[in-house]
Parts: C-alpha cells; structure tokens; sequence
C-alpha cells in the first residue's frame, strides 16, 4: 500500500512545517480530503506562514472558508494564528500540553501536530484509526460509548518512535483499504492480525448506538433586490455561521420578519442538514424601490461574496427567480 500523497505532507524525510500540518488538521475535521484540498491550497498561496495569517482582516479569512462548514473552526483558526505569532514569536509549540492550550486544538489536532510535525510520540485517533483498530481487535463495545476504549488500544499498538508515520499509515489504511462498507482485507498488510476479519465479519465494526433523528427546524431567508443589488446581513460573531455574510433570515425557530415591506414571492425551498439539526428553508423573493439599510452586493458578484452553502444554494433561487426560471 503506497502513502497517499497529499499537499500537506513532506515527500521526503523531513519534518513537514507545522504550520501546514496544523491547517490541513483543522480543515480536515468533519471534512473529506477532497474538499480541503483546494481551500488548503488557496489558504497556503495567500497566507503562507502563521504570520501572514494572524494579520489577515477576518473578514477575508471567513471569506476564504466559505463552502468548508462549521465555521468555528475558521473562527478559532484566526485565533489560534494571533496566539502563536503574538504569544509564541511565530513558532508552534511541540508539546500536545502546550498545543492543547490553543483555540481551537483539540486531544485529536494536539496530538498530529506533536507526531507528525515534531516528531513526538502521541497517540493520533481520527474516525479512520477508530475503524480500523475497533476491526483489529473486535472491540464490541458501540460507539460513542467505546471512543476512550479504541483510544488506549491506539495507544497499545503506537510505537516509540515515528507515532506520526504510523498515525498517517493507519490512517491511509483506513481511507484506501479498511474502507466503512467494504474492507479490502485480501490487500491488507494487517490481515493476519485482524480479529474482526477472523470473526468473518470485519464490516461489522466499529459497532454504533443507534442515531437519534436530527430535530428538524424551518425558516425563512429573503433575496430583495435594488437596482442589481441584493440585500445581505452580517451575522453575529458569535453562534452559527458566525461572523458569516448571509441573506437576512428569521431565526428558523419560528421568530423573525421580512426585512422590508415587498410584494415577496415564492422561489422554493432548500433542505440542509447542520450537524445538530435539519433545516428546511424556504426562500422568498422581491425587489424593492427603496434602498433600506444594510450590506448590499452586487448580484451578478454573489459567489465573491463568501456566502456559506446554505446561504449560497439559497442565492441560486433568488437567481433563478431573478432570470424568471421558476
Ligand atoms: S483485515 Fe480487513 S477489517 Fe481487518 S484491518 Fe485489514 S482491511 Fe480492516
């Protein structure tokens, strides 16, 4: 099995820059490689150290986030940047204690940064390494329950000495061959080892507690247009899409008002699911005589405008009511 190569990882036997392995962590959780890939791209072309990083203006970074999600992180990232560069003189700290301090680094970032960036043993567990270890040993326990159990069995197989090669090597595993539905054991180098593929059902593993089903919620987001404008808000710093660009919306729990008095018409309706709830958001549309207060964009300029996907995907409606397709 070949080490995936991927844009933040050294080719060669040096230590990969921390700063990248930090970034590339940060993009990766909750989100697949493909998708960071390009943001982590566009990100290391204009911010290519945590300096440049921590003097960017924020609202130039949550714009250069948009379409990534949980944008927390994006928050956090900028945070975590101005800590370094101001608190650290520009270098990461190498332990996880000390990384773990920083917004945003969790026990799981803490400990790749440590291992792959510096070359400190720690134990590195993403959903890829729950997979496959949870399938080494058969561990019946479901998860969420069994998370700290499939940690110290990671941490009973870490070694002393390259952890961070064999974190990305498990973790290479579990993307390419010790896939969630169909585990590839005839090419695995682990096979041999492998109590799940003894037990004849390694597809099985990780076991999980059934889901409860997301609550779902309903609102309403409003395109109103002046002279080739849409209205936008800002949204609060702090909560969901926080600090984002958006269409004025209500606040999906029932609460809220048009932001101006039009003749709106219905474009439809989107579903998004966040990682707490289900939305269904319907989209109304309208032009306005008057230019009411707030943030207005260019239309034909939309996609510059940073919009997170629910707010985009709203946005092709109000275009599509705008070109008269609907
Ligand atoms: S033998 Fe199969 S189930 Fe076991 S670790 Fe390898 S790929 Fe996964």
């Amino acid at each position: 099995m070949d080490k995936r190569r991927l844009p933040w990882r050294s080719e060669g036997p040096e230590q990969p820059d921390p700063y990248r392995v930090w970034l590339s962590e940060v993009m990766l959780q909750q989100t697949t490689v493909a998708a960071v890939k390009p943001y982590f791209e566009r990100f290391t072309i204009r911010w290519p150290d945590v300096e440049a990083l921590a003097e960017a203006p924020e609202s130039e970074v949550m714009s250069a986030w948009a379409g990534l999600g949980y944008y927390a992180r994006a928050r956090n990232l900028i945070a975590c940047a101005r800590v370094v560069t101001e608190e650290h003189g520009g270098a990461f700290p190498s332990t996880e204690e000390e990384l773990r301090r920083l917004p945003g680094i969790g026990r799981y970032t803490a400990a790749a940064i440590a291992s792959i960036a510096f070359g400190r043993r720690a134990v590195v567990v993403d959903a890829n390494v729950e997979r496959v270890v949870s399938r080494l040993f058969a561990v019946e326990e479901p998860l969420p329950g069994a998370r700290e159990r499939l940690y110290a069995l990671a941490e009973s197989i870490t070694p002393g000495e390259a952890s961070g090669d064999f974190a990305q090597a498990l973790m290479d595993l579990g993307s390419a061959i010790c896939t969630p539905r169909s585990p590839d054991c005839g090419r695995c180098p682990l096979s041999h080892l492998c109590l799940a593929l003894a037990a004849g059902e390694p597809e099985r593993y990780p076991v999980k507690s059934p889901k409860a089903a997301k609550p779902r919620r309903t609102g309403t987001a409003w395109w109103l247009e002046h002279d080739g404008e849409v209205l936008l808000v800002r949204r609060p710093a702090k909560g969901l899409l926080g600090g984002m660009l958006a269409l004025p919306t209500c606040d999906w729990r029932g609460g809220g008002e048009a932001p101006a008095e039009a003749e709106w018409r219905d474009a439809g309706a989107i579903d998004h699911v966040f990682t707490h709830f289900a939305l269904n958001l319907s989209v109304r549309c309208a032009s306005s005589e008057i230019r009411h207060d707030g943030i207005w964009w260019p239309v034909d300029r939309i996609e510059e405008a940073g919009l997170p996907t629910v707010f985009a995907r709203a946005a092709e409606r109000g275009i599509s009511w705008r070109n008269n397709d609907l």
